[in-house]
Formats: structure tokens, C-alpha cells, sequence
């Protein structure tokens, strides 16, 4: 260890070069001896979106409680020396942070917040989405928020028999109805498509832009949060343990130092390895063995009720194809069909190829331990090269002893995509793998997806909505489209460049570079370069 952390260093022993200077100062916030402390601030700011970055269990929260006046910073002292707010604003005298600190004091700064675990809704509420928010309309702006979040058709729907997509977005709703100097959103994207991610980082930029509030946002899908924040704080440290928030940073420098594992001003390392995209339609995929030809399928649920039209393709040994469409579209039913859990009405999938399949909504709910479930799949379980493909990546160390039963959603992502990998198989089904990740999870989990597929000549369909984890993993894309909850029509895998038009076409976004890095930034609507990229049919990849 490097002296700082309590645990095992989370860069895996990673020569740290510097230890955070802020270190050496007493934190903002401790919650008690050698309990989780926190250092650093977020700034809020009128008529903008400020960004967090960062893992979760760094003291995001922990800041917010205190920006919301819930939560007195003790600037590590306990007891008799814990200090006054006078003390506390002392601490930030001559920052940005002087005045809100000075504001909140005097009690005149009001709050909304959207939880992070919109699954929680249910148990804490009772009665029908109508219900739900009829009582946050502070601003008059309600009727909009349901038309544009598209909540219209659950309006008199229980809040306990709406689908996570669905929450998501009446608790987006909820929060962004209430008149409120600062508003915190924890995640906005879990369960969202990408169309209708767009939507509520749209509502939320025009809140701070038009209406002048303060809107701070934690969020892990980083193609999102690029168009969605001005200004950006990253988070780092050692989960758990203490937690770095950085002074603010544009947007753009805040996403490329992050994948670049280097904070500049910082002058600190956070990752070993920089992650990059390739600028120019990659990997024009050079695939000569067929895994499997697949004929026109058809499958519906019951008379009237969803329908799938699957147009017959190609999926070729060894190559990670991406899946991406709209909710409620037919993409799960069709990793179903392939997995062999669910039989087409119209033509037959006569493969007899051994399928493993993370499904989408996972339920491993046995009263059993994660080591022993995972050996139960493999026994390479604790051997060198599974640690290092599969359990250091995925981060499992840590709960390996646990019941299945007490992780959180997180953990038990995690170990459903070790379960996947693990097992021996010709096709790795992973349906909605970047759920419930971090952003560092994500980043892990993506480079342990890609390295097995690349080391095991193995097969892997993903399908995601993350569009950063989609660029990352594949080499092919098979885009699905359609009216969603109605009928789905999936067309054969395309190269990346082909299937990124199509897809993005559909959802009208295009995407440019970063001129520094190359990464992937979606386009203002209408900007010259969104225009100039529609009329040539270049929506993602630059000719
Ligand atoms: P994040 O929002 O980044 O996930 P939090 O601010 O919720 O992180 O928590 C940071 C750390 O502080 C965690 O390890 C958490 O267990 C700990 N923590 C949070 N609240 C308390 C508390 N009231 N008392 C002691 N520890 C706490
Ligand atoms: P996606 O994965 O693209 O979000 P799904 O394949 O899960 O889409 O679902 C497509 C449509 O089929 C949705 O409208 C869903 O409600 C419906 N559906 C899924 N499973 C069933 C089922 N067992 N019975 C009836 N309808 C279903
Ligand atoms: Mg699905």
C-alpha cells in the first residue's frame, strides 16, 4: 500500500507518483475517526449544470448533503473541536464556494433532489403516478415534464407496477417540477434509452439556462454527461476510504483527463491505462468463419400484443457484436430466442451451440455465497489467470465471501458478468452489462469483456445503450427499429460505420471529435457541424 489506503491500493499497486496534496489538509467532512473522509467541494452555480465524475462511495452524496445544509461540514474535528459554520466558511473564504456557503447559512437556498435508487420509489410511496406528482408541481411546468418524458401513458398506473424506465423518468419529472435555487440529480440514465437519455439532459440544460438555476448532476454515462454539463468535478480517491473532489474543470478537459487516467492540474495519475477511441470507422471486421446463419424469424406475445420481425444474418466467429435500439423494442426477445429460453413463432434456430446469457434484469437470489456461485459455474474460480481475466477487472475480491442475496445492484452486476464469462460457451449473450456500473466500473468491465473475447477467440453480442461502451466493444452492429412496445424489426449485422449511421439517423444525433483526443461528442442540434454531417450521412465516424 502507498500509505494513504486502508485496503489493498485500488490501481493494483500502480507506481503512484504523487499523493493528492489536499491529503496533507484536514478534510471537508469525516464521519468519525479513520471513518470515510472527504476533501474538496463541488461549486454550484446559477444558470449552469455542474457535473460530478467519479465512482461511487467517493463522498458524492456526502458533498451534496452538505451544499444542501443537511449536513454540517466538520472539517474532520469531532466532538467539542467540531467548528461552527462561521469556522466552516472561514475554510473557504476567498472561493466561489464563500457566497453559497454564506446563503445556505442564512437558510435561503432551497433544494430538489432525485435519488440515485429509483427503485426504492415503490416502498416509500403509495398510489398512482398522478399522485406521485401532482404534489411537486411548484412551477407550473408539470404538464410539459409528462409530454416530453413521455410519462402520459402511466399517469394512472400504481407507482409499484411501472417498469424501471418508466420511474426513472417520473422521478426525473418529480424533481424538475419543484421550484427550487438547486437541484441534485443522482444519475439520470439508468434504465433510459438513448433517445430518451437526450430528453432529460435537455430539460435539465434548459432549466439552468432559460429559468437561471443551479443544477448539479452525478452521472456515468459519459457521452451523456459531455452534452449535458458545463463544468465538471472529478472524484477520485479510494472508495470507502476518502474521496478527492477537484476544483471545476471544463467539461471537455474534465472527460479527457478522465479517460486519459491523468488529472493535469492535479498532476495526479487515477488509472494506469488511458482509454481511446478510434476517429476513423475501425476494424472493417475481416471475419471468415460463420458461427452461426440465422433464417427470417418471427415472435409475438399473444394476439395484438408486442411483435418481433428478425431479418435473417450472419454472426461470424470470434467478433463482438454491438446491439442497439430504443426500450421496449424487442431486443431482450431476441437474446432470449438465441439463448434458446424463448422459441420463435416462424422460423428455427436449429444451432446446437452452447449459449451463455446475462440476462438484462438479473435474478441470482440463491442464499449463497458469490465464491461458491461462481465455482459452481467454473472451477478455475481463484486460479491466477481467472483473477486476472475475470476477478480484478470485475472487482470481486471484495465480495467473493458475501451472499448473493445482499449485494447491491452494482455487485451483483458484476458477478453476473463473471458468471458469463466464466461458463464455457460458443456465444456470450451480455444483455445490458454497463447497468447499475460506475463509471470506473464500466471502464473495467468493458476492457475485461473485449480482452476475454480477444484471448478466447470468443463470441459476444452486447447489447447496451451506453454508446461509449458500444464503441469500445464492437465490431459490428445490429440496430433495431420499430414502434416500441408494438413491433421490433432487427436488421442483419453492419459494419461499425454503416450500422452507427442507421442508428444515429434514426435518433437524429450526430456525433464530432475532440479535436485533442478523437473521442466521440455528441453535436448541438442544428450547429453547423450536426447540419453539415446530416446532409453528408456521416453521423458518427469521420470520413
Ligand atoms: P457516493 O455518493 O459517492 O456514492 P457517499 O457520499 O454516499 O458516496 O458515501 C461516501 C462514504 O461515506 C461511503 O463509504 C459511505 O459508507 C460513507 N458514509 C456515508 N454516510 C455516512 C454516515 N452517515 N456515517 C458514516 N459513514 C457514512
Ligand atoms: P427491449 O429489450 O428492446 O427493451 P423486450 O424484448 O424486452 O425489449 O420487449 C419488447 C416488448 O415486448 C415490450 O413491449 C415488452 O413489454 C413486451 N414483452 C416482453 N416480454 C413479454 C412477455 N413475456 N409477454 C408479453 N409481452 C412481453
Ligand atoms: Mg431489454
Amino acid at each position: 500500500t502507498c500509505g494513504i489506503c486502508v485496503e489493498k491500493c485500488p490501481f493494483d499497486a500502480i507506481e503512484i507518483i504523487n499523493l493528492p496534496s489536499e491529503l496533507a489538509e484536514d478534510p471537508v467532512h469525516r464521519y468519525g475517526e479513520n471513518a470515510f473522509s472527504l476533501y474538496g467541494l463541488p461549486v454550484p452555480e446559477s444558470g449552469s449544470v455542474t457535473g460530478i465524475l467519479g465512482p461511487n462511495g467517493i463522498g458524492k452524496s456526502t458533498a451534496v448533503h452538505a451544499l444542501a445544509g443537511e449536513l454540517t461540514p466538520n472539517l474532520g474535528r469531532h466532538g467539542e473541536d467540531a467548528p461552527g459554520w462561521e469556522t466552516v466558511i472561514d475554510r473557504f473564504r476567498g472561493t466561489e464556494l464563500q457566497t453559497y456557503l454564506e446563503t445556505l447559512q442564512e437558510g435561503a437556498i432551497s433544494v430538489a433532489r432525485k435519488p440515485q435508487y429509483v427503485d426504492q420509489i415503490p416502498k416509500q410511496f403509495d398510489g398512482n403516478t398522478r399522485d406521485l406528482l401532482e404534489r411537486t408541481d411548484e412551477r407550473g411546468a408539470l404538464d410539459d415534464l409528462i409530454d416530453r418524458l413521455q410519462i402520459r401513458p402511466v399517469m394512472d398506473q400504481d407507482i409499484d407496477s411501472i417498469s424501471g424506465g418508466e420511474l426513472q423518468r417520473v422521478a426525473i419529472a418529480a424533481c424538475l417540477a419543484r421550484d427550487a435555487d438547486f437541484y441534485f440529480l443522482d444519475e439520470i440514465t439508468p434504465y433510459l434509452d438513448i433517445g430518451q437519455r437526450m430528453t432529460a439532459a435537455r430539460l435539465i440544460r434548459e432549466l439552468a439556462e432559460d429559468d437561471d438555476r443551479s443544477m448539479l448532476v452525478v452521472e456515468h454515462d459519459l457521452a451523456i454527461l459531455d452534452l449535458l454539463a458545463d463544468t465538471l468535478h472529478v472524484a477520485y480517491g479510494e472508495p470507502g476510504a476518502y474521496g478527492v473532489i477537484t476544483d471545476p474543470k471544463s467539461v471537455r478537459n474534465g472527460i479527457n483527463e478522465y479517460l486519459k487516467g491523468y488529472l493535469d492540474n492535479e498532476n495526479m495519475r487515477i488509472r494506469p491505462d488511458s482509454i481511446t477511441f478510434e476517429e476513423h470507422a475501425p476494424r472493417v471486421s475481416s471475419k471468415e468463419n460463420e458461427l452461426v446463419e440465422y433464417p427470417d424469424l418471427r415472435k409475438s406475445y399473444g394476439e395484438g400484443e408486442f411483435s418481433l420481425e428478425v431479418e435473417s444474418g450472419t454472426i461470424y466467429e470470434s467478433e463482438v457484436l454491438g446491439i442497439v435500439g430504443p426500450n421496449g423494442i424487442g431486443k431482450s426477445t431476441l437474446a432470449k430466442l438465441f439463448a434458446g429460453s424463448l422459441e420463435p413463432d416462424e422460423g428455427s434456430l436449429e444451432f446446437a451451440l452452447d449459449i451463455a446469457y446475462k440476462p438484462q434484469y438479473i435474478e441470482i437470489d440463491q442464499p449463497i455465497r458469490v465464491d461458491a456461485f461462481l465455482s459452481s459455474i467454473t472451477d478455475r474460480v481463484g486460479t491466477s489467470y481467472w483473477n486476472t481475466e475475470i476477478a480484478d477487472p470485475l472487482q470481486l475480491d471484495r465480495i467473493m465471501e458475501q451472499n448473493l442475496t445482499d449485494l447491491s445492484g452494482g455487485e451483483r452486476q458484476r458477478v453476473a458478468i463473471a458468471a458469463c464469462l466464466s461458463e464455457d460457451a460458443d456465444l456470450y449473450v451480455l444483455d445490458e452489462p454497463s447497468a447499475h456500473l460506475d463509471v470506473e466500473q464500466r471502464v473495467q468491465a468493458t476492457s475485461a469483456i473485449r480482452r476475454y473475447a480477444e484471448n478466447h477467440d470468443a463470441t459476444v453480442l452486447v447489447i447496451d445503450h451506453d454508446i461509449y461502451m458500444i464503441d469500445l466493444l464492437a465490431d459490428r452492429l445490429m440496430v433495431f427499429d420499430g414502434e416500441p412496445a408494438d413491433h421490433g424489426h432487427a436488421k442483419p449485422p453492419q459494419e461499425m460505420r454503416a450500422g452507427m449511421n442507421d442508428f444515429l439517423a434514426d435518433l437524429d444525433i450526430t456525433f464530432r471529435r475532440d479535436e485533442r483526443t478523437g473521442r466521440p461528442r455528441i453535436n448541438k442540434p442544428e450547429s453547423q457541424k450536426d447540419r453539415e454531417q446530416k446532409r453528408t450521412g456521416e453521423y458518427y465516424y469521420s470520413a
